[in-house]
């Protein structure tokens, strides 16, 4: 039969055969020898190595304490090098001495007497081990201790000091310094919970009054009825502006910025635009350099602006002029929001800023103020590493400025 006549899968069949015996007589590649001197390091390493993996196993399945744990090693390794001495000493001998029963006994006493020193040996070792680590470990005791009696009630308490030079005086330094800023935090957040509550009963007091007197008289005299409906919804107001001026406060800690390139003049002018149709009784003024390109949170920047300008209008009497301007001042981009209000007194000047203060403080919850504008534009701002202040004059008007880096 021709090859050509073979049929197909009989082809295949032999195809594959021929396939199988190529690859079976193909050269294998030679196994890689490992070098004598690395096979003699694994085997020298291979009994540490097992010691080491034991010894993490036990450990972190038994609660044993640091000074045990260096008992342990130190004498292990310390006991082991005396063996190895032993053993060498002792062998050495035993080559050098003939070969009769009297040498026999000699190296037998010798051995017997080389293993009850190194005994006592050991037992010294490892009562010097137990006395200096109980002696390094002991500020580490004494700080567990101390953490213990550390509770949010009493933040103030501290880590004794330690007139050592370490690693231990460095723990303690740090847990002193992490402790500081947590007894920080804390007041801090006390006082706000504390500022925010006191804020919130005055509406709620008005609230709470003008229900009793709509319960007694508001469907009598239709005068109560208005002057009731009219407090409670302005006082509502007021509850709810200060809850959200809050809640943005909060948040300003944990918020992460969203920045743009853009043209703050641009920005600002619009902003300014929007003013002037909304307020007919103040003349609202622009004027900035047109190339300013900032790279911040357009909103947050905008927000803090916009505070300037209603705190502006809000403290300028009907026919008085605030302007909006922005310029280049060496590398800073400064905002400026002036008026020609009421001004702020020397002494009320540097706590404007500060939570809840408002210079005015009968007026002020009258007329809609939370003393919170301030401080969230203070936190925006400082949040984009810049700056605000505020001069001001008594009776002539507020120039406060942003300046961003
Ligand atoms: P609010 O205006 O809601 O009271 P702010 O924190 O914005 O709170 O302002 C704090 C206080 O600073 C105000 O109560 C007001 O007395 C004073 N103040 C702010 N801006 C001006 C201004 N442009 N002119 C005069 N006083 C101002």
């Amino acid at each position: 039969m021709k090859e050509n006549d073979m049929p197909e899968e009989k082809k295949e069949a032999v195809e594959d055969t021929l396939r199988e015996i190529t690859v079976e007589l193909a050269p294998k590649p030679q196994k890689k020898k490992t070098p004598v001197a690395l096979q003699i390091v694994k085997w020298v390493f291979f009994p540490i190595t097992l010691l080491v993996m034991l010894y993490r196993q036990f450990t972190t399945k038994v609660k044993v304490s640091v000074s045990v744990k260096m008992l342990i090693i130190y004498t292990l390794v310390f006991a082991l090098i005396l063996a190895f001495f032993t053993t060498f000493y002792v062998s050495s001998m035993r080559q050098r001495l003939p070969d009769n029963a009297q040498a026999a006994a000699y190296i037998k006493q010798l051995t017997v007497t080389s293993i009850i020193l190194d005994v006592v040996f050991c037992i010294v070792f490892m009562a010097l081990v137990a006395v200096v680590s109980t002696l390094m470990l002991n500020p580490i005791c004494k700080m567990s201790d101390k953490i213990d009696d550390i509770t949010s009630e009493n933040l103030s308490e501290r880590l004794e000091e330690i007139d050592t030079q370490d690693e231990i005086r460095e723990l303690t330094d740090r847990i002193n310094e992490m402790l500081d800023n947590l007894e920080e935090s804390f007041t801090r957040q006390a006082h706000f919970v504390s500022d925010a509550s006191h804020e919130l009963k005055t509406p709620i007091a008005v609230i709470q009054g003008y229900s009793n007197l709509l319960k007694r008289w508001g469907a009598k005299d239709p005068a109560i009825l208005d002057e009731g409906i009219e407090a409670i919804s302005r006082e509502s107001d007021n509850m709810k502006r200060i809850v959200e001026q809050l809640l943005l406060l909060a948040r300003l800690g944990k918020f992460s910025m969203n920045k743009t390139r853009f043209n703050l003049c641009e920005v600002l002018d619009d902003m300014v635009d929007g003013y002037r149709v909304v307020n007919t009784t103040h003349k609202i003024t622009f004027n900035g350099d047109a190339e300013i390109t900032v790279d911040t949170d357009k909103n947050m920047l905008l927000e803090s602006v916009r505070t300037l300008v209603d705190n502006a209008i809000k403290y300028t009497p009907a026919g008085g002029k605030i302007n909006v301007s922005s310029f280049l001042e060496g590398e800073k981009a400064v905002i400026r929001v002036t008026d020609t209000g009421v001004g702020i007194s020397a002494e009320d000047l540097p706590k404007v800023f500060d939570r809840f203060y408002r210079c005015d403080k009968a007026r002020g919850r009258d007329s809609g103020s939370s003393g919170l504008g301030l401080t969230i534009a203070k936190s925006i701002v400082e949040m984009m590493g810049g700056k605000i202040f505020v001069e001001s004059e008594v009776d002539k008007g507020s120039t406060f400025t942003i300046e961003l880096y």
